[in-house]
């Protein structure tokens, strides 16, 4: 009898669907096919306005509130925490981008490979129809990946990319990231408008006061909308770390069938071994260790 978590997974199960010779082995590889893209418009103009957002707000921050200023050490401090903090969220953003998130290779469903498992009677492995691939367990089949990504969370838009077992690390310093800047950004627009109102509105920047008025309102506008879209991010993605539960098996509601392990094993399997500065530094890969073998038998 299938079970709820068989219903919804996004396969085909019985041995008569497994039809090894209809998978062709996938085409040699250039080497521009090593870098891994997502070629999705919607995901590059999502990823190219995340960009324009942070410079924006970094022209703002910049321009109109630190160079200004007359305390000298208040411009140095914040300009340095900001600048490091937002270059610390692009480099986040790029390595989510750019890291192949853990596809499982296209077309392995090849009837050599599936010898190779040595099956016993009444063993299923689970075959992806879409990208012709034999799928290890708690892989999903990405639309706009076009392939199958071992523990996917979902697709991002905003980093054009999935979120999966090999670059959730840099999803998750992306988040926090920039819910910091827009965290800081926000404390330095309250505090510029006290600055300004106190003092006369043409000295407190070298733009116009109109000008300056509006600049401030959307970087107010722009840091609420992330600071609350990215905590809640951040926030839910921890949470499904440390109980290692991903996106998609939290919404289908999936069985769980793999083996339970503390909050902390959860985080160094995402993170890193050990526990270390590198686990806020998105330019360290983390080293996830031993990582469990890929069960393609269920
Ligand atoms: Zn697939
Ligand atoms: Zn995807």
């Amino acid at each position: 009898m299938l079970t709820q978590n068989h219903r919804f997974r996004d396969i085909e199960r019985a041995a008569v669907y497994l039809q090894p010779e209809k998978c062709v082995p996938p085409p040699a590889q250039d080497s521009m096919d090593k870098v891994w893209f997502i070629k999705d418009g919607c995901g590059i103009a999502c990823a190219v306005v995340t960009w324009m957002l942070v410079f924006y707000a970094e022209f703002v921050v910049i321009f109109i509130m630190l160079l200004p200023s007359k305390d000298i050490i208040y411009s140095i401090v914040n300009g340095i925490v900001f600048n490091m903090l937002a270059f610390l969220a692009l480099v986040s953003h790029f390595r989510a981008m750019i890291t192949d998130p853990g596809a499982v290779p296209k077309g392995n469903a090849t009837k050599e490979f599936i010898e190779s498992l040595q099956l016993k009677p009444g063993q299923v492995v689970y075959k992806c129809p879409k990208c012709c691939s034999i799928k290890p367990d708690r892989a999903h089949h990405c639309s706009v990946c076009k392939r199958c990504i071992r523990k996917m969370d979902h697709h991002c838009p905003w980093v054009n990319n999935c979120v999966g077992e090999n670059n959730q690390k840099f999803f998750v310093l992306f988040t926090m990231y920039i819910a910091l800047i827009s965290l800081h950004s926000l404390i330095m627009v309250a505090l510029h408008f006290l600055y300004c109102f106190e003092e006369d509105w043409t000295k407190c920047s070298s733009f116009s006061p109109p000008t300056t008025v509006i600049l401030l309102i959307l970087l107010c506008f722009e840091g609420l909308l992330f600071l609350i879209f990215t905590a809640v991010m951040f926030g839910t993605q921890v949470h499904s770390i440390c109980t290692d539960e991903t996106g998609i098996e939290q919404l289908k509601k999936e069985e769980r069938r793999w083996a339970k392990k503390t909050k902390w094993m959860n985080l160094k399997a995402v993170f890193g071994h050990p526990f270390s500065i590198a686990w806020l530094s998105p330019l360290a890969m983390p080293d996830q260790g031993k990582a469990d073998p890929y069960q393609y038998v269920v």
